[in-house]
């Protein structure tokens, strides 16, 4: 399939202050299947404690520089890049994380302007890649203000259990506070639910509570499999650990449903254009 015809990468911030909510599974299987799908994927590594640059089969401790030197402004994101296969025809690139990003908080603490650091990071790679997915870690703090600034959209992976959900409010209202403060375009494309095992009432009970309770868009709900543990062992995606799986096939209609709004939303003036002004006559010499 061809590539998106956006010029512009289109950024999506994973994020949920909570951890173990998929959502660096979510980065890695959405990113492989639209990769699988022809686009041209970069996927960024937020969380120090770097999951998602394992999941693709690098060791952090053999990664010399990551985002946070990114971050400190001592490398582009074009120097640290790691290009990893998705299968034999396709690959993702990686902004990798390493233990040390967890001092960035603290760095970026003393920076002015610190919300726009990523998003100035990332815009010399824009016209390269057709999406750049950003693994936000388990918080709220600076960095993940900074992947909020920078995105033109936030996915919100919730898992399909009763309290697993009782902080998207506030992701909420902090999404709120960028979209006045720093980032007006950023719009929540929707809540994720994952782990989602529709045979239990109580799963489709908690479905029920996140379509009443937040008014935002709840996406398709990823189906719990074992399949998905197993994967990041092996550095590939469950879409090639376990191509035919449910699992693989919910990220691969996810990545579909998603793009097709890319494109939608991208056809819409994203910000008002400058109107041409008409040219006024030399005046008198
Ligand atoms: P987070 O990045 O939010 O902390 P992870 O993506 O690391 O969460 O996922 C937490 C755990 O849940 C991992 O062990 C992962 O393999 C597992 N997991 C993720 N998605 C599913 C799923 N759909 N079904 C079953 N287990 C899942
Ligand atoms: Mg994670």
């Amino acid at each position: 399939m061809a590539a998106m015809a956006a010029s512009s990468a289109r950024i999506v911030a994973v994020a949920n202050q909570k951890g173990g909510v998929a959502k660096t599974t979510t980065v890695v299987s959405l990113g492989a299947a639209l990769a699988e799908q022809g686009r041209r994927v970069l996927l960024v590594d937020l969380d120090a404690q770097a999951c998602l640059t394992f999941s693709l089969g690098v060791d952090p401790d053999d990664v010399e520089q990551g985002l946070h030197e990114v971050l400190r402004g001592e490398a582009g994101v074009g120097d640290v890049l790691i290009r990893v296969p998705v299968d034999a025809e396709h690959h993702l690139d990686l902004v990798p994380a390493t233990i040390d990003l967890a001092a960035a908080e603290t760095e970026l603490a003393g920076r002015e302007h610190r919300e726009l650091v990523l998003r100035e990071a990332l815009a010399p790679l824009r016209r390269r890649y057709d999406v750049m997915l950003l693994d936000c870690s388990p918080s709220l703090g600076l960095v993940t203000l900074a992947a909020l600034a920078a995105a033109d959209e936030v996915i919100v992976p919730v898992q399909c259990e009763m309290l697993s959900h009782r902080g998207v409010g506030q992701l909420l209202d902090t999404v709120a506070d960028v979209q006045r403060l720093a980032n007006p375009g950023l719009i929540v494309r929707g809540l994720l639910p994952t782990m989602f095992d529709g045979r239990t009432t109580h799963a489709r009970e908690v479905l029920a509570d996140l379509e009443e309770r937040y008014g935002v868009p709840v996406l398709t709900p990823i189906p719990r499999s074992v399949r998905f543990a197993e994967a990041p062992a092996t550095g590939r995606s469950v879409l090639v650990t376990a191509t035919g799986s449910r699992g693989a096939q919910a990220y691969r209609d996810a990545a579909k449903t998603l793009a097709g709004q890319w494109i939608s939303t991208s056809a819409r003036p994203r910000t008002a254009r400058v109107r041409a002004t008409t040219r006024t006559a030399p005046g008198p010499a």
